[in-house]
């Protein structure tokens, strides 16, 4: 089965009536933001919902969607019947991580014709390590940290990441190829699907971008502007409290405690004003070269996350070309958006800020996959 043609989203988006669209999303991951900001906007909203969730997600007065659509599992969006359904209410569907990982990026080209905001060509860039690091290092020319095709090249401290690990579980170090070896044997892994990366030493931050293919008020792009909305800083344990134990990596290895990167929250932060121009700069060459490889590029919110080392180079070491779970801190607008909003302004708000001026100037499509 092939990719879902986008002539055909687009013919069941020009019959939707425009007065009448509503921002749906999974219940999940950034849902209450992303309905939050739909609602501040005026938009209805949708939410398809897990049957035990439906609690939780009507526990938030002004974030509860105004309509549910309850499943049994979230895979069955995927049905015909349900797609229909969810395009005769006039939805366009806003994914996010957990929405892509509950579908799958294949299910969601191949088969999901419900109208969604963005570009489903990205889901193939970004899941592919060596797709994504074609574009973000070699067209983006963004610093990224080395990688080691093979692990006898080793000659750094290195990160060991697998394919299809989520959120940063059971990802370990080694120096020199013999650690590599025996950590692989100790671990058990087998399938040698492993990427070796530089472990870069600095400071994490996560840049929230939003880009807009017609707004002319962010940083210029070749088409449209770029705009921050936030940054964030990941909880991840327990890699983040380690120094706590006050003990050497043999103790720790003698202890039975073993490093972790698994996200367990976020917190907000802000950078140094100097490190500003870099930031939008590196964010605009990420959209610019999205553009000529994935034509209309990466469009809305997207998360470069990044290291920024002791002389202030700002590596890049992955991107979520979505809307990421570190804006929730943001609900409420955060210190750039408010700068450049002058009020409130979240993650979630500016997507349906981005849909009603789509509509307003009769260009949903731009925006719309
Ligand atoms: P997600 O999809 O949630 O972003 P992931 O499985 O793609 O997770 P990464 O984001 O690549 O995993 O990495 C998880 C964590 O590991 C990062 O947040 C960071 O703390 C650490 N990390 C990843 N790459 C590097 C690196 N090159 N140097 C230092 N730390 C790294």
């Amino acid at each position: 089965m092939g990719m879902i043609p986008v002539s055909r989203i687009h013919g069941a988006l020009e019959k939707y009536k425009k007065g009448d669209i509503k921002i749906a999303t999974v219940c999940s991951h950034s849902a209450l933001q992303i309905f939050a900001g739909a609602h501040d906007e005026g938009f209805k909203t949708v939410g398809i919902c897990a049957r035990d969730r439906v609690d939780t997600y009507k526990a938030f007065g002004y974030a509860q969607p105004s309509e549910f659509v309850v499943v049994d599992s979230i895979k069955d969006i995927l049905k015909p019947s349900m797609q229909d359904e969810l395009v005769s209410k006039n939805v366009i569907l806003v994914p996010h991580g957990s929405f892509v990982e509950y579908l799958g990026a294949k299910n969601i080209e191949d088969k999901l014709y419900v109208p969604m905001i963005g570009n489903r060509a990205v889901l193939d860039w970004e899941s592919d390590r060596k797709k994504e690091r074609e574009w973000l290092s070699e067209k983006s020319k963004v610093s990224m940290p080395r990688v080691f095709s093979s692990p006898d090249d080793i000659d750094c401290l290195c990160i060991v990441k697998f394919d299809g690990a989520k959120g940063g579980s059971g990802y370990f170090k080694v120096a020199s190829p013999k650690e590599y070896y025996d950590e692989v044997k100790k671990r058990g892994i087998t399938d040698g699907n492993t990427t070796i990366q530089e472990y870069l030493v600095g400071v994490r931050y996560y840049m929230h971008y939003f880009y807009s293919p017609f707004s002319d008020k962010g940083y210029p792009c070749k088409r449209g502007s770029l705009e921050l909305t936030g940054i964030d800083r990941r909880d991840e344990s327990n890699i983040d409290e380690l120094h706590r134990l006050g003990m050497s990596g043999a103790e720790m290895a003698k202890a039975g405690v073993d490093a972790s990167y698994t996200v367990t929250g976020n917190t907000g932060c802000v950078l140094r004003e100097s490190l500003l121009p870099e930031v939008f700069e590196i964010g605009k060459r990420v959209v610019d070269a999205s553009c000529d490889l994935f034509s209309p590029g990466m469009i809305g919110p997207f998360c470069l996350e990044t290291v920024v080392t002791p002389e202030l180079e700002i590596k890049v070491f992955e991107a979520s070309a979505r809307i990421v779970a570190g804006t929730n801190i943001y609900a409420d607008g955060s210190p750039y958006s408010y700068l450049s909003y002058g009020k409130p302004v979240s993650c979630g708000r500016r997507i349906a800020l981005e849909v009603k001026d789509a509509v307003a100037k009769g260009r949903l499509c731009d925006i719309v996959g």
